[in-house]
């Protein structure tokens, strides 16, 4: 195997939907093990392999995403009689992922939602006729009856709604014991991404909010999700939990929070960024 790997910060990243790769060059391939993908064992950086190479290990699904650092980019699933080359190991996806849209893991999820579209979408919903890949762009087509079928994103809103010096946290049923995240929840046909993040709140906790910002956004292939973060400030109500979805919620000070998520999520970088603001207040 080719002693080369994509790794380092900055990944140089073209997508593209025609492969016009030869079996004797160098590419890139994010093999997957349901949500791992291999990488070399000691940095953790995604792989080349010659084309012909590739061809030969125990793949299926071989999709073409693009360029990489002017190298072709793969994704693959692993058959079940793949076996992991010395010195690579598989890594899990989520493990790794990161906010910065250039790093390679924001790619790896990128992989990951294609490869997983691709698994998902090989006959047309209208007519079960076969689908095939649209050369023009990342869309599958059923030659029957020209239905289009493009990767489904669906997003979803997380606020960190301030007031006085606190943050709104809560804690889902699904969460352990003491670790809390923001409100966030998927946004309906028809809704603009304010109305969402009014409506969550309020339906979560019974508050309402206002001067509403955008803070960034994040792209969650678990499956297909995009986070689009926001800041809010506390209007109005007290804190009243439905139960249902929601089973613990309270307004905590930077110095006091409780178990939250890691910077590498962007309710992560979203409770920094209260950190930084409001924690010598
Ligand atoms: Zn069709």
């Amino acid at each position: 195997l080719a002693k080369n790997f994509l790794g380092g910060a900055n990944v140089e990243f073209i997508p593209g939907t025609v492969d016009k790769t030869r079996h004797d060059e160098l590419v890139y391939c994010f093999i997957f093990q349901e949500d791992s993908y291999l990488t070399d064992a000691g940095k953790l950086d995604v792989p080349v392999f010659y084309k012909s190479e590739l061809l030969k290990m125990g793949i299926e699904n071989l999709i073409y995403l693009g360029e990489a650092n002017n190298k072709g980019c793969f994704a693959a699933k692993a058959r079940k009689d793949f076996s992991v080359p010395p010195g690579y190991k598989f890594h899990e996806i989520r493990l790794t992922y990161d906010h910065d849209l250039c790093s390679r893991f924001w790619l790896a999820g990128h992989a990951f939602h294609i490869l997983n579209w691709d698994l998902k979408n090989k006959t047309c919903t209208v007519c079960k006729a076969d689908l095939c890949c649209s050369l023009l762009e990342r869309a599958k087509v059923c030659k029957s009856c020209g239905l289009t079928i493009y990767p489904r994103i669906s997003p979803a809103i997380i606020v960190a709604v301030i007031k006085d010096n606190k943050i709104l946290l809560a804690r889902k049923n699904t969460y352990k014991k003491g670790y809390f995240s923001l409100i966030s929840g998927f946004v309906e046909p028809g809704e603009t991404l304010e109305a969402c993040v009014a409506r969550e709140v309020l339906e979560e906790t019974g508050i309402k909010v206002k001067s509403i910002r955008y803070f960034g956004s994040q792209p969650w292939p678990f499956p297909d999700s995009l986070m689009i973060g926001f800041t809010a400030e506390y209007a109005s109500g007290d804190i009243s939990i439905d139960g249902n979805e929601i089973s613990e919620a309270d307004w905590f000070l930077p110095d006091n929070l409780p178990r939250v998520p890691g910077k590498h999520s962007i309710a992560g970088r979203l409770i920094d960024w209260f950190c930084g603001k409001y924690k010598n207040i």
